[in-house]
């Protein structure tokens, strides 16, 4: 029997975050920051939007066969009020689906169909159960930190009978370290084969080399970096800090949205990541912890929920036997666990 590998997979997948988070960086570029600011849904949506088509596309046209679970659908973009959204989205995507994107010429629109196109790639992406081999898609993870020029990821991981095979991840605003000229970091990790770190501009050139990442070697709670969302809503920042004090840690929480907070402790630049839920009814997406999870498991971490489970990817969009979730460098794993058992 011939081993399977996951190269092409993961070339693939590596291939289609990068080509979306140029798409993602365009947006941020070219809509004005006030408008972003204004916190106006509609730029999100494009890039969202676009991103998620870009993906899609590319994944449908190497894996034919595999059902894809993306956090987006055309429902509300078919809806005629939202006829600019669907034209501005089918632009992006047009442009960057071409092998050299151009900037568009002033007052370019899209044709009837660029709009069926993106729409059909964006539902082509809509499956709510996987079955045994699927990938799932976030195609801008932490919008609020697209919005306030804060950290975002675009992530996308297979899955193959419930366990994360491939994960990719695209960090356009988070430095390579040491830090080039530009930011923008891409990480990748096949099941198996370790988690590696590759800059955006570096990945583009003829013979790019990856650096294989590692958790940190940190055996000592009190000199423990933790990171946590951003914002107050995803995760219970008070507890997180009682919890903290409680395992004798004495920096602040490092806040950051998206998976960059599995990224930087995949690198050992932080040695934890919480997640504690604020409502008992939330169930975490399947397409928020896929690909970093895999990433931070092949550096050498541990990844469980809150009562050490192990993440289920098996139940359809949500981690539906799950409940908030807690990362680490390996060794401080028990005792984040029992410290949280014991807070709660
Ligand atoms: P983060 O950037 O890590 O704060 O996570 C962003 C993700 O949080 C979004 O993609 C949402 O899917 C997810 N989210 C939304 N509401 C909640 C909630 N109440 N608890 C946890 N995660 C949430
Ligand atoms: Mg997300």
């Amino acid at each position: 029997m011939t081993e399977v590998t996951y190269e092409r997979e993961c070339r693939t997948a590596l291939f289609a975050v990068a080509r979306a988070a140029r798409l993602c960086r365009a947006v941020q570029r070219e809509i004005k920051a006030e408008v972003l600011a204004k916190n106006d849904s509609s730029p999100v949506t494009i890039a969202d939007f676009g991103s998620q088509a870009l993906i899609v596309q590319t994944l449908a046209q190497a894996f034919p066969d595999d059902p894809i679970l993306a956090e987006e659908n055309s429902a509300d973009l078919v809806k005629p009020e939202n006829e600019p959204l669907l034209s501005h989205a089918a632009q992006y995507f047009t442009r960057f689906r071409a092998e050299e994107p151009r900037e568009p010429k002033a007052g370019a629109t899209s044709s009837p169909g660029d709009r069926e196109a993106l729409i059909r790639c964006l539902d082509h992406g809509a499956a709510d159960h996987g079955g045994s081999r699927f990938w799932t898609v976030d195609p801008i993870d932490g919008t609020k930190g697209f919005l306030r020029g804060g950290q975002f990821a675009v992530a996308l991981a297979l899955i193959v009978e419930g366990r994360v095979v491939v994960g990719a991840l695209a960090c356009p605003s988070l430095d390579y370290r040491p830090a080039k000229a530009k930011p923008g970091t891409l990480f990748y990790a096949i099941r198996g084969a370790g988690a590696y770190m590759i800059s955006e501009d570096q990945a583009r050139q003829a013979n790019p080399a990856a650096e294989r990442i590692h958790v940190g070697d940190s055996g000592e709670l009190r000199f423990a970096h933790y990171c946590e969302s951003y914002d107050p809503s995803h995760s219970a920042q008070d507890e997180s800090a009682t919890i903290a004090r409680r395992l004798g840690i004495t920096s602040p929480s490092l806040r950051m949205d998206s998976q960059a907070k599995y990224a930087v402790v995949a690198r050992g630049e932080a040695d934890l990541y919480l997640r504690l839920p604020t409502r008992k009814d939330y169930r975490e997406k399947i397409w928020d912890h896929a690909a970093g999870a895999l990433l931070v498991e092949e550096a050498g971490g541990t990844v469980t929920d809150i009562m050490g489970r192990p993440l289920e990817f098996h139940h359809g969009r949500e981690l539906l036997a799950n409940k908030g979730v807690v990362v680490s460098n390996g060794r401080f794993h028990q005792a984040v666990l029992e410290a949280i058992a014991e807070q709660r």
